[in-house]
């Protein structure tokens, strides 16, 4: 059997990149496929050609992780696009964004849009941000889709895989996603078609950007409740700095218990005081 990718998913539409060929067919699950499990982007599926526009689906391998919001299945990494202006930098909502990525099992890197936008000063604020969540453990890029900037060490640094662009509506999601894909692409497609995949929670689309490597985007988020997904307890498991410390109680909500390491790293500018109070701020 050859292996293919599910990019398209819509309705009643499947759409299977085969691996051996590059081309692009119509994937018709079998009756047996079907009964065990539903079929998104991101499904690595196996089968084989049976005529020249379509895939007979025999098999769905085993997904590693699914996100929601939009289903998609498989995702390497999210890419959580933020700003520090237009919209103004929001360090609790990346904060949010940032533990729900990670208890969904996929990994979240950080990238700076619109950094055109930026003077001097802020360039330098924008730096302190960067080392705090480097610090933290994140990879973190700049970028600006407008003119370009960055876009090429994003594209290597994203290659391979499935990527899906996330963060609040404004930052420039659907800007990056076109730098990325290029104008060669169905991207004038999505902007014309915006109704269609990007902001309804049924289409999903990824697109390739290179060899083996796919990207596709959610709808904005302006915020997001991280308890809605995760018990309280748990929160502190999601700041990655917090896992690099042994407290006098394993069981330590790093709040008001004595001899707490990660409150002690706080005092000490290991851990920053930010990143803290957005833990607090969640679980208060
Ligand atoms: P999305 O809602 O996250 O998909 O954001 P869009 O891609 O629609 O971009 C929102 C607005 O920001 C648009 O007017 C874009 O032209 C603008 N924009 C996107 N990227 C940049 C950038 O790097 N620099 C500047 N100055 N504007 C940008
Ligand atoms: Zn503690």
């Amino acid at each position: 059997m050859k292996e293919g990718l599910v990019i398209d998913r819509e309705a009643q539409m499947i759409g299977v990149y085969l691996f051996e060929n590059k081309k692009v067919y119509r994937g018709i699950p079998r009756k047996k496929v079907l009964k065990k499990t539903k079929i998104y982007a991101g499904d690595y599926v196996y089968g084989n050609v049976v005529d020249t526009g379509t895939f007979a689906i025999e098999d769905v391998k085993e997904r590693k992780n699914f996100l929601v919001r939009p289903p998609v299945a498989n995702v390497d990494r999210v890419v959580v696009v933020t700003t520090l202006k237009k919209p103004e930098f929001d360090n609790f909502l990346l904060d949010s964004l940032l533990i729900v990525y990670e208890y969904f099992k996929t990994d979240p890197v950080i990238v700076f849009n619109k950094i055109d936008l930026l003077d001097d000063v802020e360039k330098k604020e924008l730096e302190r941000w960067i080392n705090i969540y480097k610090d933290a453990g994140y990879d973190v890029s700049s970028v600006s889709a407008e003119t370009g900037e960055g876009i090429d060490s994003l594209k290597d640094f994203l290659e391979g895989g499935i990527s899906i662009l996330a963060g609040a509506s404004g930052v420039g999601k659907s800007s990056i996603l076109s730098k990325l894909v290029g104008v060669n692409l169905e991207v004038r497609e999505i902007s014309e078609k915006t109704k269609r995949g990007r902001h309804t929670t049924t289409g999903v689309r990824l697109y390739m950007f290179q060899e083996n490597s796919f990207v596709g985007d959610t709808p904005g988020f302006s915020s997001v409740d991280a308890l809605y997904f995760m018990d309280k307890k748990d929160v502190k498991n999601y700041f990655r700095e917090f896992l690099r410390y042994r407290c006098k109680f394993p069981n330590c909500t790093h709040t008001d218990e004595p001899e707490c390491a990660v409150k002690e790293a706080v005092e000490k500018g290991e851990i920053s005081k930010k990143r803290y109070n957005s833990y607090l701020k969640i679980i208060f």
